[in-house]
Formats: C-alpha cells, sequence, structure tokens
C-alpha cells in the first residue's frame, strides 16, 4: 500500500507538486494529466527515486526517506524508455542482473530468469544483444527486468509513449495480467477505462481521484478537447 501525505516538491524553486495527499490500496490505478503537471515527479516519489522537499511517502508503511533500500525491494519502476534501464549487453544478462545482490542461490537466479524469458516471449532471444531487440520487446525487456525481483508493486511511468500501436497492446496486455498493484501513469485514455481508480494530475495537484469515465471526462475537458472522442471540439471527423 502507498499512502503520501502532504507531498511537495519544486525544482529550482518552481512547485511542481503542491500538497498531495492519497491512500493508494486498490489493484489498478490510473494517473492521468498532461504534459508537465508533475506525473513524472508524482512517479518518482512513489519508489523513493524523488524524496520531496515536504511531506512523506510511506510504502508498506516504510518510509522512502528513510527506509530507501526496502522500498526500492518493494516497489519496481519502468521508464517510458527502456534505453534508461537496458544496461547490460545480452538479454539474459540485463534481466539477471537485478538479482545480482539479492542473495539467492545460483540455481534459483537461473530459474527465475529462465521463468521471466519464458513469460514475456523473450526466451528465442535469451543470448542476442539487447539493443538489437526491437521497441515493444525492449519495453518487455525492461518489464521483465523489474518483475524478476519480484516487487509487490510495480509503477509505470507512460511505459507505451515510445511504442506503435501493436506494441502498446502487447505492454498493456502484460500489465492488465498482473498480480502486483499496479500504479500506471498513461496517456493512454482508452487503457485506464477499466482500473479501479484514476487520478487526474494537473499543475502539481490531484484535481480529480475516482472512477474511469468521471476521469477521464474532467481530464479531456481540462483539456478543452470533446469527451470521449480525444480531438478538439470542431475537428472530429
Ligand atoms: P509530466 O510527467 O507530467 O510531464 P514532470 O514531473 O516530468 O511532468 O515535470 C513537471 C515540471 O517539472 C515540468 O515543468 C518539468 O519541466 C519540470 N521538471 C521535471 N524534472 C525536472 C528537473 N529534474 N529539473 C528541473 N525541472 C524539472
Amino acid at each position: 500500500m502507498l499512502t503520501l501525505e502532504h507531498v511537495t516538491h519544486a525544482y529550482d524553486g518552481c512547485p511542481v507538486l503542491s500538497d498531495i495527499s492519497l491512500r493508494l490500496t486498490e489493484h489498478r490505478i490510473g494517473v492521468i494529466g498532461a504534459n508537465g503537471s508533475g506525473k513524472s515527479t508524482l512517479a518518482r516519489t512513489l519508489n523513493g527515486l524523488i524524496v520531496p522537499d515536504s511531506g512523506r511517502v510511506w510504502v508498506d508503511g516504510l518510509d522512502t526517506r528513510r527506509r530507501a533500500r526496502e522500498v526500492r525491494q518493494r516497489v519496481g519502476f519502468v521508464f517510458s524508455d527502456p534505453a534508461t534501464q537496458i544496461i547490460m549487453p545480452t538479454v539474459a544478462e540485463d534481466i539477471e542482473i537485478g538479482l545480482r545482490d539479492s542473495g539467492l542461490s545460483r540455481a534459483e537466479i537461473t530459474r527465475r530468469v529462465d521463468a521471466v524469458l519464458e513469460r514475456y516471449d523473450l526466451a528465442g532471444h535469451r543470448d542476442h544483444p539487447a539493443h538489437l531487440l526491437s521497441g515493444g520487446q525492449k519495453q518487455l525487456l525492461a518489464l521483465a527486468a523489474v518483475l524478476v525481483t519480484e516487487p509487490d508493486i510495480l509503477v509505470c511511468d507512460e511505459p507505451t509513449t515510445l511504442l506503435d500501436l501493436r506494441n502498446v497492446a502487447l505492454i498493456e496486455r502484460t500489465l492488465r495480467e498482473l498480480p502486483q498493484q499496479l500504479v500506471l501513469f498513461t496517456h493512454h485514455l482508452e487503457t485506464v477505462m477499466d482500473f479501479d481508480r484514476v487520478l487526474v494530475v494537473d499543475e502539481g495537484r490531484v484535481v480529480f481521484d475516482g472512477e474511469p469515465e468521471p476521469a477521464v471526462a474532467h481530464y479531456t475537458e481540462l483539456m478543452g478537447l470533446a469527451p470521449g472522442t480525444g480531438a478538439a471540439p470542431g475537428r472530429t471527423p
């Protein structure tokens, strides 16, 4: 469970998050908002990548300010650009690196790596150079490399931004099937329509928090768009 208490953050004196308090217990939570509204900053506070200037973030009762290591073990984080996350030469090595300091036996590490390679359709690419994978496969690899560590919670910061439609569908289907609690920051409004809860962020504040349909309607209205069309009024075909 994630709890935020009066989270406030600024960059160079410019406020980015303003007094956000939330208790996130639902299985699948979506976060939507315009570019620059503070979503990435908010996402990064959830696993301690950013410690807010003031306020507290708790992960299963652990303060991200004090218990960074345990928090990172519990909260997996997937970035929008998989290149940020892929650091090892081959696919299997990139998955294995996350377990390096886990204290697991060699046999258990091999078992887990093999299982995620299989699960995410990467088994045939085991020893391939990671940088030669397609965009969708790279994002799957980034996801697999996080999930192999078996986090309780997964935070994804716009993981489909760089992908074509087919790969968007692949990643979304994968996320949908995860047993973990998921907090998905996304621009794809259709994706969150069957989520348990959707937050709308605007200028560093949560301006709507509730069911997906009214959340998306609130967001499209905020953007000056016609609800449900994703297009500006007067420009629908
Ligand atoms: P979003 O994910 O909604 O696009 P961000 O959290 O990335 O929003 O950014 C919110 C605001 O903070 C933007 O104006 C952005 O330019 C600024 N910002 C983000 N990261 C930094 C940083 N490391 N240093 C300075 N300003 C930043």
